[in-house]
């Protein structure tokens, strides 16, 4: 690993401000940039500690939501009274990404900062990566490529975004807050993740120096029927192949609004807004379960290897909707 120099900070405008002038890197959890910078991928010459500023409360807003710092770990979000009373579907999908080790490393902010696990950006063996080195290629269109994307990809880029909690996060109308070198902001969820396009180096809308504060959760009508459904080779310690994130609000019945996000199918969590309008006034059941998913995974591209991602992505939506249905 190359020699760097590390930093603590005092507060959310000095870590910025250490960032701007030494060009490094932000560090809480460290569960995946310190892989990354074990295998080269990453070579900061500054890491900035965050671990001293006081960002680790989860508590309740003034507008019936909830406000996650980004220094909570995420153990501790999946198992909060109430991240588990208002948004099961975020402690359901916390709880099925990593290991418990992980977990209680990995903090809030950085797990929306995980990059792709795709093995050819994780090994600088292979020479061809755009996303790596810019302008060298993309070994995935050519050779191993089945959990790659399949929607929103690239000439570019095809690497899949690996983060669970995002995903759940999609369909929670999340809002991201965010330190600057201009002072604080909030970017919505759906605006914080970049599709691959020409510049798949950028995995995110944040400048460089841009530091997470928190995540804040607007009140959930999906409380009740919400389900997170992953697929992946092995039951534990896997990145999916296709989850669904699934949130459906039921009056008498019928219906009366939904949300749906896929992982593991592109460079983003892809909220599929035109098969959340299809189940609106709909009676929740396989018919309308059926229709969504073939809305969902509308306009998919499989690569070479990973053509049973769209059949997989509809078994998976109907399979999520059932679950969120049948919950009491
Ligand atoms: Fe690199 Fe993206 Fe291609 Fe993977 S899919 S090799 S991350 S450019």
């Amino acid at each position: 690993m190359k020699d760097f120099d590390l930093q603590r900070a005092t507060s959310p405008a000095d870590a910025v401000g250490r960032v701007t002038v030494s060009g490094g890197r932000y560090f809480a959890g460290g569960t995946n940039l310190l892989d990354l910078m074990k295998n080269g991928v990453e070579q900061p010459s500054a890491l900035v500690d965050l671990r001293r500023l006081d960002l680790s409360t989860i508590s309740a807003t003034p507008a019936g939501g909830v406000l996650i710092e980004a220094g909570v770990t995420n153990s501790a979000v999946a198992n909060h009274p109430l991240v588990r009373s208002q948004y099961p579907v975020l402690s359901q999908a916390i709880l099925s990404g990593a290991t418990t080790q992980l977990r209680n490393m990995a903090t809030a902010g950085g797990n929306l900062m995980q990059r792709t696990r795709c093995p050819f950006f994780m090994d600088t063996a292979f020479d061809a990566c755009n996303k790596r080195v810019p302008g060298s290629g993309c070994a995935a269109r050519t050779r191993f490529n089945r959990e790659h994307a399949i929607l929103g990809a690239s000439d570019s880029c095809v690497a899949v975004h690996p983060s669970d909690m995002a995903i759940a996060l999609a369909i929670l109308g999340a809002v991201v807050h965010v330190y600057g070198v201009d002072g604080p902001r909030a970017v919505a969820i759906e605006d914080f993740f970049a599709l691959p396009g020409d510049s798949p180096e950028r995995d995110n809308t944040l400048a460089p120096a841009d530091l997470i504060t928190g995540i804040e959760l607007p009140p959930s009508v999906f409380a009740r029927h919400c389900w997170y459904l992953k697929v992946r080779d092995r039951h534990s310690y896997a990145f999916a192949l296709v989850s669904v994130a699934a949130g459906l609000d039921i009056v008498d019945g019928v219906i009366r609004s939904a949300a749906l996000a896929l992982g593991g199918v592109a460079a983003k969590p892809w909220r599929v807004t035109a098969a959340e309008q299809e189940l609106v006034g709909d009676r929740p059941g396989p018919e309308a379960f059926h229709r969504a998913a073939e809305s969902a995974l509308h306009g998919a591209k499989p690569l070479s290897q990973n053509g049973f991602k769209v059949d997989l992505g509809k078994h998976s939506v109907v399979r999520a909707l059932t679950l969120a249905a049948r919950q009491q």
